[in-house]
């Protein structure tokens, strides 16, 4: 099995050269990013990922994790790595100084991230998980809280788990059932039973914070009923040691498809002690902060498993002989050719390759973001958040519906040997199937992205973006080199607007005009974001040729990656455009009962 390389160059390239982080870091005033400290993260960040990670992703797959009487134990190296990484302060890199944190930008944290989940998802998904829960205990959680909580889980020395799911509710939140009843003391008796947690229960680290959604006794129905608590698995001394075993205990694990390595646990809550976050039955809105970090996560994983399979099967193509370019040999004094020079595969290649570093980009972009809405003016933070609210739907489907075909498409360079699970290349379809499932499907994400952020802002948070765009097409109109990017990225920007104005009418008279529209929509604009991204990455590239850089090869192969993406991918939103004008009544109009088959 070939070995996973972090990408740093092209990762370089995205922050620096794209979207001009060392200047974005100076004028947020995160003096402690300054570029050498970044290139040391950089560095420190991919060897810990490449050789401490990235060996332990195959066993991971293959031993799985095991549950004993309610103790689960994690495959062979991962209790260890877990040590290695809290030893080395990376749980703590992007957290509030004020809680034990380094205080570096969130979007370094992202990186982080992007390199341990490439080098080994299921083992990322545990230090994962916890940044959702100090985030919202960060935004929620009283000083109390944060000073008993917030100061392990930045340490690392505790970990955290997001519980949502029960097994009659998933998407539908707004039915869970988890009760919540008042002690004497101020805290809650959590009951009921979580389903589907991951990381909820390991042997890596000394205790686990849940984060719970449950109602209280009399909450209205719905989702205004909803509160939020943190419920630990041991109850913490007031010297902040570990004491109490709490009544949450882990009744199975799940078996599944992918991502072995990581725990995934039924959660049996029997009056545990619970601990209420927030404002009673504002849990949802809450809940949003754990979220959204978690949908940005997911997008992440997306791009990782293109990262990989695209790494794997290059290897693969340049090594793999058989049959002879129809061009004639390139390879005489062998047998046969290598199977790079075969055009499908090429293809195959560069689509890894576009949406690998197209996805990278679009995180990048939101990542930038996260980091704005924290500091500045209110009408900056402002900005920076309806940039992201917008980026995010697309980024978590689009990018895990991307990174699932690159999977895919990885395994197929590899023929039957990409079938075997020698080479590792079925493992990553496997783990990254989840992907559009978990943290809200593609299909809910399409629907809060037309419905809620698009429809009910009235086009606005889609204008704020396409205007980005137009102001790059208007400056850059003479640019010779860029021209059949700017023309075609025009056009789509023009129809993006059209084609919402169309649904929104249609809407109108028919609600489920959105949701018939939706998934096609989050796809079209998913190529479109790509494609300004794209268009932005050929002028960095064209810029650096231009003015005779040392390293051509990086530029050149930007350059035609970008040719590819305009001229073999975006042709897709035709397809999708057509598909979401056709309306809701060829989705509708058979009854439930006449699906016959
Ligand atoms: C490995 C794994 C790890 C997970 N980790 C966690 C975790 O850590 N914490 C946690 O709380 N949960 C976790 N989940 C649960 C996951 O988030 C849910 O499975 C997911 O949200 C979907 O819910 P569901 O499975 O109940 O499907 P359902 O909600 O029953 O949906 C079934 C189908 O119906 C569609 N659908 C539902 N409603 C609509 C609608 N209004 N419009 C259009 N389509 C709709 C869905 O898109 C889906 O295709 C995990 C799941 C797995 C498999």
């Amino acid at each position: 099995m070939s070995e996973i390389k972090i990408p740093l160059r092209d990762m370089r390239f995205a922050m620096r050269e794209l979207l001009n982080w060392d200047q974005h870091y100076a004028s947020l005033g995160y003096e402690d990013a300054s570029p050498d400290v970044v290139d040391a993260i950089l560095e420190e960040g991919a060897k810990f990922c490449e050789n401490v990670l990235a060996p332990l992703n195959q066993i991971g797959d293959q031993q799985g994790c095991t549950w004993n009487d309610g103790e689960v134990t994690t495959p062979e190296g991962f209790k260890e790595a877990y040590q290695q990484f809290v030893e080395a302060g990376w749980p703590s890199l992007a957290h509030s100084v004020d809680h034990g944190g380094q205080g570096l930008p969130p979007s370094l944290g992202t990186i982080l991230s992007e390199m341990v989940g490439t080098a080994n998802w299921s083992w990322g998904m545990y230090p994962g998980l916890s940044h959702g829960a100090m985030n919202t205990l960060e935004a929620h959680g009283t000083d109390e809280q944060k000073h008993t909580y917030l100061t392990k889980l930045v340490e690392g020395s505790w970990t955290g788990t997001m519980c949502l799911t029960e097994p009659h509710c998933g998407t539908d939140l707004g039915i869970l059932r988890t009760k919540a009843e008042p002690n004497d003391d101020g805290s809650y008796a959590i009951s009921g039973t979580k389903i589907f947690i991951s990381a909820g229960e390991h042997d890596m680290a000394e205790n686990i914070v849940h984060i719970v959604l449950a109602r209280l006794p009399d909450a209205p129905a719905g989702t205004k009923g909803i509160s939020l608590f943190i419920v630990p698995k041991f109850l913490p001394n007031s010297d902040g040691s570990v004491g109490e075993r709490n009544g949450v205990t882990c009744g199975s694990l799940e078996h599944k498809m992918g991502i072995h390595g990581n725990a995934t646990a039924v959660l049996n809550f029997d009056g545990a002690k619970g601990f209420l976050i927030g404002p009673p039955n504002k849990g949802l809105n809450c809940m949003f902060t754990f979220m959204n970090t978690a949908r940005l996560g997911t997008a992440l994983q997306g791009v990782a498993h293109a990262e990989a399979g695209f790494q794997k099967s290059l290897a693969y193509a340049k090594d793999r002989l058989q049959m002879r370019s129809l061009s004639g040999p390139k390879n005489p004094n062998g047998p046969a050719d290598p199977i790079i020079v075969h055009p499908d595969v090429r293809r195959m290649l560069l689509t890894q390759k576009a949406f690998a570093e197209g996805g990278r980009m679009l995180v990048m972009l939101c990542a930038q973001q996260v980091d704005r809405t924290q500091v500045g003016s209110e009408e900056e933070r402002k900005e920076a958040d309806d940039l992201l609210a917008f980026l995010t739907p697309i980024a978590k489907a689009f990018l895990t519906e991307t990174g699932y075909e690159s999977a895919n498409l990885g395994m197929q360079c590899f023929g039957g040997h990409g079938y075997i699970a020698e080479w590792g290349m079925e493992q990553n379809v496997r783990d990254a199937r989840i992907s559009t499932i978990y943290e809200g499907t593609t299909g809910v994400q399409a629907l809060d992205l037309l419905g809620r952020k698009v429809l009910m802002s009235q086009g606005e948070l889609l204008r704020k973006f396409t205007k980005v765009v137009h102001k790059f097409c208007k400056a850059e109109v003479d640019n010779e080199a860029l021209a059949p990017y700017v023309a075609k990225l025009q056009e789509i920007n023009q129809q993006w607007g059209e084609l919402t104005m169309n649904i929104g009418v249609k809407a109108m008279e028919n609600p489920d005009e959105v949701g018939a529209a939706s998934v096609d929509y989050l796809m079209y604009s998913g190529y479109a974001v790509q494609a300004y991204l794209w268009a932005l990455a050929a002028k960095v590239a064209n810029e650096q040729l231009a003015a005779g850089t040392a390293e051509e090869d990086f530029y050149r192969a930007k350059l035609a990656t970008a040719r590819f993406y305009f001229d073999r991918i975006l042709p897709r939103t035709a397809t999708h455009a057509s598909a979401m004008q056709s309306g809701a009544d060829n989705l509708m109009s058979l009854d439930a009962e006449h699906f016959v088959f």
